[in-house]
């Protein structure tokens, strides 16, 4: 498989002819840093320096490509293979950047000229699924949607569902602690990782956590390692916690005159002391740019779920009476899906507008509706436009800043937008980065939010891991 079993670039190492820089891999040698990825041959792993198969595992979908293309991906099947290839890459001192789908928007699995890219999407197994202990174990590579719809077979559900569960991997959603819509009432990606098999930077594979749900035995490395944006280890499988299906859900539309109205609609939900599943907010410009004929006003999308759906689904109506100019609700599932396809699309359709910067800071909810009316101020005075969609009953906004398509850099106006936006972010209490991760474009500001001592003792413990900084460098901590 390996020196022959490189497919993308024709089967031979004799004969590769790395296009990109124009040499020839007989020697293997990576013409971009002069560092060697000759080892390559020998880790029985496939690999390809194929420069098509180089460009589309360079950038995620942040929308900011580093420079250059990396100098090989990998593709292992096991977590034999992922060992092989880490402990060769850190007796060579090679970067390694850990990639799942690529779907990040933080830069997190970019990667540049000189980085080997480990490519964890064929290790896509569902291992096992026990509906009596209700968990699943499954290898990284695995998209959430796929273990959500098996875990629907036996009337359970995998609750975190970012809203690109379709086409992201369990492995990217660990390593960023991924959010979303449902995580206001079931928690983020790290309440329902229960242990996980890592492997280190010098390939040695272990485990974390346990298979129960309880389990307090030693430090938590399975909550460290979730969230640490391939910094740490690499994640080669993960058991994890399903929850029954709830057995209904109501699922509510409102419309206002503005976003800053919305949002100061969702502290009213908190004092009817009710608890959505799901509660999203998207502005006017979002919606526009999902349909071009929408007007001026925000859409709040709520849905309430399990045995009290409807019932708490009218208390949420009758707080919004009044204040909302329409307000839609529905418990038939198809209608609902349609509503919230809104959500799911909101993204995809602001990337068509331009290159977005996507931030992703997380306020306290009582501060929501001072977030939207400050972001709306910081956008009028830098003369930039900035869409709006928002986690609302989590606090955690995604104001967009799109950029021009053609812009090599973030201009200066935008930069200065994105920098204030921040600022405000830690001025309410709150945090700069909400689920997307630090990744390359937050990290010029996780030392303001982490305050020096508390940078500097992560610092120390990633290199406690990863002593010759091969894992993801130059992201995150
Ligand atoms: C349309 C759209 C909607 C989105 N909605 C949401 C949302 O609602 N909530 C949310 O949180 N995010 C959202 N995202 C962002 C993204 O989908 C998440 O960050 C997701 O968790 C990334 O998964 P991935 O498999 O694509 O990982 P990648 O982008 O490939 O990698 C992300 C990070 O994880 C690391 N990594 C990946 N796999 C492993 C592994 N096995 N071991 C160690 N490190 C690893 C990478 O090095 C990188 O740092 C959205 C993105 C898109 C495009």
């Amino acid at each position: 498989m390996t020196a022959t079993g490189n497919g993308d670039a024709g089967g031979s190492t004799a004969s590769l002819t790395n296009t990109h820089t124009g040499g020839s891999t007989a020697s293997l040698t990576d013409a971009h840093t002069g560092g060697s990825t000759a080892w390559l041959a020998d880790v029985g792993v496939d690999w390809s320096r194929d420069p098509a198969a180089l460009a589309a595992v360079r950038a995620d979908r942040s929308g900011w490509p580093p420079e250059g293309l990396p100098a090989a991906v990998v593709r292992p099947v096991d977590a034999a293979g992922v060992s092989r290839v880490l402990r060769r890459a850190n007796e060579t001192r090679t970067p390694v950047v850990p990639r799942g789908a690529g779907t990040g928007l933080s830069g997190g699995a970019t990667a540049g000229a000189g980085a080997v890219v480990l490519d964890l999407s064929r290790m896509d197994r569902l291992v096992s699924l026990s509906p009596d202990d209700g968990t699943a174990v499954v290898e990284p590579g695995l998209i959430t949607a796929a273990l959500d719809a098996a875990a629907g077979e036996h009337g359970l559900t995998y609750a975190p569902d970012p809203a690109s569960v379709a086409i992201s991997t369990i492995g990217g959603n660990i390593a960023t602690n991924a959010g979303g819509l449902r995580c206001a009432k079931y928690g983020v990606t790290r309440d329902s990782v229960l242990g996980l098999r890592v492997v280190l930077a010098d390939g040695t594979e272990i485990s974390t956590g346990t298979a129960t749900f309880k389990g307090v035995a030693g430090y938590d490395l399975t909550r460290l390692f979730t969230g640490s944006e391939g910094t740490l280890g690499v994640i080669v499988q993960a058991t994890l916690r399903l929850r029954p299906l709830p057995l209904g859900t109501a699922t509510i539309a409102a419309t206002f005159g503005d976003i800053e109205t919305a949002a100061a609609a969702c502290s009213a939900l908190t004092r009817a002391r009710v608890q959505p599943a799901i509660a999203e907010l998207l502005d006017a410009a979002t919606l526009r740019a999902i349909d071009p004929e929408h007007g001026d006003g925000a859409l709040l999308l709520i849905q309430t779920d399990g045995a009290g759906a409807a019932l708490e689904a009218d208390l949420i109506v009758e707080a919004l009476a009044g204040v909302a100019e329409n307000i839609r609700m529905t418990t038939d599932p198809a209608e609902a899906a349609e509503l919230l396809a809104a959500r799911r699309l909101a993204l995809p359709a602001l990337e068509r507008l331009g290159r977005p910067l996507i931030e992703d800071i997380a306020v306290p909810r009582s501060r929501l509706a001072d977030a939207v009316r400050e972001i709306a101020a910081i956008a009028e005075r830098h003369g930039v436009p900035i869409c709006t969609i928002a986690h609302a009953a989590d606090g955690n906004l995604h104001p967009l800043i799109v950029v021009d398509r053609d812009a090599e850099d973030v201009p200066p106006h935008a930069q200065r937008a994105a920098d204030e936006v921040f600022e405000l972010a830690l001025k309410l209490g709150g945090t700069l980065t909400g689920e997307h991760g630090v990744g390359t474009l937050k990290r010029a500001w996780l030392r303001r939010e982490l305050g020096p001592a508390q940078h500097d003792l992560q610092q120390r413990i990633r290199q406690l891991f990863d002593p010759h900084g091969i894992l993801n460098p130059g992201k995150a901590v």
